[in-house]
């Protein structure tokens, strides 16, 4: 997607009224929300699947209060290359910036040594005058465009789970069978003390009968020729060829990749722990280390896209891989919901109808 702007979008940092930093807020910075308005777009029946082109806007709001270039919020509109009229407006409050603001300063602490307290700290948003720049997509995988969205009925699918589990405002709902976690979890088992992971293939379909649009994800494709470390999966251009012939063979045009997957072994991390200390552990929790958003954000940006990680929990003395699942929100990446459905080989859409959707 292009991201448009006549300005320059610059956070600033104060500790007790000092000037502490400044920081610009890069393109980058702004294509998860940008993905995530065109997806609430395409859900409320905004974009139609006419195949254009999208790029978003931003502009922006100056505070009355505080006076340029502080600003009250920052303008986002989704925007069809050939119009002028936006489909969907977003306004980014300064709230919306935390997480970046947290990044800077984990940033500084780690170069100088010394932590300021988040607490202590405020932050504006400013705006300068740029010339204007068309700030072209830099992804480094882009799912095809325009993406087909198959139709399909959500009962169905919601027949098959097996214990709803609660969607939060915003999401779109995900559904992974069983067989896939299974699959994942006999691989995470057989890797070992190195980590493991593969792609997840999927289908984005719409419910024409409650207009609301869901993810399926199909299979897992393990990434036999990535290279796997303790505390890290690197995906090489072996890996992507091999995912991308399996994809061929599996002939089927509607499914595309929506995330990946991969495991945190935390009992080749956590194995010298006393037993007491390892249930607590940040370690056995479900978390993205920076390597992991690194790769999200560079190759699953896409508002939809997913990752799923095999969290290794403490069962009594043992470990036993529980999923968890992260995806794109309105500030960036969430652990998020979703759906186990039941193994069984019901047909869930009816020949699911090709439609093109612009990206
Ligand atoms: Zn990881």
């Amino acid at each position: 997607m292009l991201i448009e702007a006549d300005f320059r979008f610059v956070l600033e940092l104060f500790e007790a009224g000092r000037a502490l930093s400044q920081t610009s807020l890069e393109k980058d910075h702004f294509r998860p929300v940008a993905e995530w308005a065109a997806l609430q777009a395409l859900r409320r029946g905004r974009l139609d699947e006419s195949g254009v082109p999208l790029r978003a806007r931003l502009d922006p709001i100056f505070s009355d209060e505080l006076g340029r270039p502080r600003l009250a919020a920052i303008r986002l509109a989704i925007v069809r290359l050939d119009r002028t009229e936006p489909d969907w407006v977003e306004e980014l409050r300064p709230v919306d910036f935390a997480d970046r603001v947290y990044a800077v300063l984990a940033q500084q602490a780690d170069g100088k040594r010394q932590s300021v307290p988040e607490q202590a700290v405020r932050y504006v948003v400013n705006a300068y005058p740029a010339p204007p720049v068309l700030l072209e997509s830099s992804g480094v995988r882009e799912m095809p465009c325009p993406m087909p969205v198959g139709e399909a009925s959500l009962d169905d699918l919601r027949l098959r789970t097996r214990s709803p589990t609660q969607e939060l405002e915003g999401e779109i709902p995900v559904f992974i069978p069983e067989d896939v976690i299974r699959e994942a979890r006999e691989q995470a088992d057989a890797a070992g003390e190195v980590e493991t992971g593969g792609v997840l293939l999927g289908r984005l379909l719409r419910d024409p009968a409650q207009a609301e649009l869901f993810l399926e994800v199909t299979c897992q494709i393990p990434a036999r020729q990535a290279i796997a470390e303790s505390t890290r999966l690197t995906f090489t251009p072996e890996t992507w060829s091999e995912i991308e012939d399996t994809m061929a063979l599996r002939r089927r045009p509607d499914e595309i990749m929506v995330g990946w997957w991969h495991s945190h072994p935390a009992h080749a991390w956590c194995h010298a722990c006393p037993l007491e200390r390892r249930s607590a552990c940040s370690l056995t929790r479900p978390f993205l280390s920076e390597a992991d958003r690194i790769f999200q954000a560079s190759v699953f940006s896409r508002a939809h896209s997913l990752a799923l990680v095999l969290v290794d929990r403490v069962v009594g003395e043992s470990f036993a891989f529980e999923p968890a699942l992260f995806g794109w929100c309105r500030e960036g990446l969430r652990q998020r919901g979703f759906q186990l459905l039941r193994n069984e080989s019901a047909p869930t859409s009816s020949g699911s109808r090709q439609r093109e959707i612009p990206r």
